[in-house]
Formats: C-alpha cells, structure tokens, sequence
C-alpha cells in the first residue's frame, strides 16, 4: 500500500478525534462498497446505519419515506442542525479491478438481471456520516442543540427526499434551521472540499418521448411513416435548442439517452421511443429548453406526415440545489479552519443534479460541500494530459477513499460544532437579501 503517499495527501490539520473514529468508518465503508442496494431497497444498508447510530446513543427511527433512517441527538438548547447521506447504489457493472469492488447482481424494478455499485459514493458518505456521529456523540460538552442525521434512500430515482418530507421528516422529528450534506467525486482532489455559494448544480428533467408512424413493409417505404427516420430528425433538431436558442453563456443540457424502436430489419415499426435528461440552470431557461422540446419533436412529426402526435412525457425532476450564500460564506471560514486554507477550494457549479433541493424548497438554508475524491497524482496527470478521471456513476470511479473520508468527516465534524456551539440564529442569508432566495422553478 501506498501509505507514505496516502498521508501526504491527508488534510493539514487532520485531528486525534477523527483519526480514532477512521478505522470504524473505513471497514463500514468496505462492507458498504461490497454490499450496495438499488435506489428504494436499501434494506439491509439503512438497517447497518440504523444499527450503528443506535449504539451510539442516538434516538434511531427507521422507514422513514420507505427505508430512510432518521438519528436524533438533543444535547440541551440551541438549533437543530441535519446532516444527510443518500443509501443508494446504481444498476452499474464496477469495474475498477479493486480487491474489494462489488460483485453483487440483482434484478432491477424492471425485473432485468443487472450488476449493482456504489459508484456514487454514497457507500463514503454514510460512512463519514457514521464517523461524525460516533466524535459528536462523544464530544457533548463541546456543542448544545439538537444534531439530526438522516441516510436518504432513493437519491438516484430523485424520490427518496420527498418521500422523507413527506413521511413527516420535519414534523415527526424537529425541523433543522440548517441542513449539510457533502458529495465525493474526481474533480477534486481528495483531501480538499469545494465550497460553491448559489446555485450549485442544476436542474434536472427527465422526459420520455413516444413517435408515432405507420408500419410496413422495409421494402415499400411509401406504404409506411417511419418512425425511425423521424426520431433521427428529431434528436439533431433538439440539439439546436442549446445551441441556436438558448442565449451563449447559459448553460442547456439535451442528452437523448436511449432510442428503442422496431425488431427486424425489414420492418418498418409504428412507433419509436427515446428518452432525454435536461438540465439546466435558470428557472427561465428550463420553461424555455422544456418548452421547445415538445415544439420541435411535434413539428418534426407532423412535417413527417406522422398519424397521431407524438407524447412527451415528463416523469421526474429535481430542482437545482442552492446554497445559501451567507452560510456558506461562513462555514467556508470554519473549514478553512479546520482543513487549512489551502485545502477549501471555489469550483465551478456542477451539472449533475440531486434531490437535496426538495429540503431547501422546505424552507431551510443550506450547504451542500464538494469533497474531493481523486488521487491528487491522477488528477494532475489528467488535467495536464487534458482528459479526466472517470466521472461518477462510470463503472471505473473508485475515490482515493484514505484522505476523501479522512476531510468528509473533519468537515462534517468542524461544520456541525460550529452551527451547534451557539445560541442565536443561524448564520444564513435573510429573506429580501439579495440571493437569498432559492431558484423557484415550478
Ligand atoms: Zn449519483
Ligand atoms: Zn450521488
């Protein structure tokens, strides 16, 4: 093992308390990794976080919005402050050759037989959780109020948050004033976090678009209307919208992921399938791309001489999630404390997306951290090579997982102390404050 390399990289000022807490959250996440659940059957992860903060002292309720753990420490008077992790894992192949890569294989909702990885790290983040939780719990003299964790299933189906709010999370338990959470990945070195004020990732639309055509024979394509030809319009015609209609600068994503049509070569089919994820940043530019989505696939069917006008469905979405600007000004300050200046970073917003902004649209001021998962010599490599590491949710992403957990659980622990150590209000932008307010999308 590269040991001497691996506690280079650690942050500056790694602490007596977390070093004694990484060896648990080390093994936890080796279990974790091996053992991951897709997105609503988190059955047995959410029962191993259960169990662990239980013994803990933390008061534990489980299916909570399906699996989801809700862990509550009240430590006399003074704010509630939530911490989250997500629990679930992605219907992916992990590839990454790790002696501990998973090798589990199940049947997804849909009943087909996949591989299954904890290839977003959220296996990192429930472990940084528990850790946290274990120095807090016992630390009590060093912070008043009362500290929520919460283990969030079904974060990648962008349902397991408003499942939870609506299974009572701030109404069973207490309402935090402030809500935290961190996310891993490669554009960041690990052993450093990010702090974006804002906006921080985007907004996130998933469409499923239906063509219609006229079946026939391959050979006689004027008996027919062929839906495949139709689909091939469509996709080049939607990629104009980022480029020829939303203004330069403002960022429109238009992935069309699948394309699902006809069995046989000569047969022309009656319908094709194809299905989009849109993101975007601004409210106003979403209504836009949204909008002329539909406007070009039914213009393309009806230039066709399609039969019936096409269906675009939109069956999921998350709002961009928003950091407060006041709070994460502030807790930038407490982690560069903790971490060392040189190891809190500003990046870009990202373009991926996740549900955490259902808790925000609750009302409550939060910060979502970037934590950085390469291996600094990687990332180095790759960024004067200018290619990149692979992303998350590849089949190869394996986080530099010794200094990534090492600085989850220091920041996790450095943020939480600080918003539970007072009395008053919490640090957080004020409503009518300019930027104080989340993008409202609806
Ligand atoms: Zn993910
Ligand atoms: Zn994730």
């Amino acid at each position: 093992m590269l040991v001497c390399v691996l506690t280079a990289s650690l942050p500056a000022l790694a602490s007596p308390e977390v070093d004694a807490a990484y060896p648990q959250a080390h093994a936890l996440y080796l279990d974790l990794h091996q053992h991951p659940e897709l997105s609503g059957h988190e059955v047995q992860t959410a029962a191993r976080l259960a169990k662990q903060l239980r013994a803990l002292g933390y008061q534990v309720t489980e299916h909570v919005g399906g699996t989801g753990v809700v862990a509550v420490m009240r430590n006399g008077t003074g704010r509630t402050v939530m911490l989250r992790t997500e629990l679930d894992a992605l219907p992916v192949e992990e590839k990454t050759g790790l002696a501990y890569a998973s090798t589990v294989r199940t049947k997804d909702d849909a009943g087909n037989d996949v591989g299954v990885g904890h290839m977003c790290g959220h296996d990192l983040h429930m472990s940084a959780l528990a850790a946290t939780a274990d120095v807090m719990a016992h630390s009590r003299d060093s912070w008043h109020g009362t500290l929520m964790l919460i283990g969030q299933p079904a974060e990648e189906t962008v349902r397991g948050a408003e499942a939870m709010v609506k299974d009572g999370l701030f109404t069973r338990f207490p309402r935090p004033d402030v809500a935290i959470a961190l996310h891993v990945g490669n554009d960041l070195p690990a052993g450093k976090v990010g702090v974006i004020p804002g906006i921080y990732d985007t907004n996130a639309d998933s469409l499923r678009i239906t063509i219609f055509g006229k079946g026939g024979h391959g050979s006689a394509p004027h008996t027919a209307v062929d839906p495949i030809v139709i689909a091939a319009r469509t996709i080049l015609a939607l990629q104009t919208i980022p480029s020829r209609e939303v203004k330069p600068g403002e960022l429109a994503v238009v992935t069309v992921g699948y394309i699902h049509a006809g069995t046989k070569n000569n047969i022309i089919p009656d319908q094709a399938q194809m299905g989009l994820t849109v993101r975007t940043r601004k409210p106003e530019v979403r209504k836009q791309v949204l909008a002329a989505i539909e406007r070009v696939t039914v213009a393309e069917a009806q230039a066709a001489g399609a039969p019936r006008a096409p269906t675009v469905e939109h069956y999921e979405s998350a709002d961009a999630v928003y950091n407060d600007p006041a709070l994460a000004a502030h807790l930038r300050s407490v982690l560069e404390s903790a971490l060392g200046a040189e190891n809190v970073l500003s990046p870009e917003p990202i373009t991926s997306s996740e549900d955490f902004s259902v808790f925000v649209a609750q009302g409550i001021p939060a910060l979502y951290l970037s934590l950085g998962g390469a291996d600094p010599e990687k990332l180095a490599a790759a960024q004067a090579a200018g290619t990149h590491l692979p992303s998350n949710h590849s089949a190869l992403f394996a986080p530099d997982v010794e200094p990534a957990l090492h600085a989850g659980i220091a920041a996790e622990v450095a943020m939480l102390r600080d918003l539970l150590k007072s009395a008053g209000s919490a640090p957080v932008s004020q409503p009518g404050q300019v930027g104080s307010r989340g993008p409202r999308s609806k």
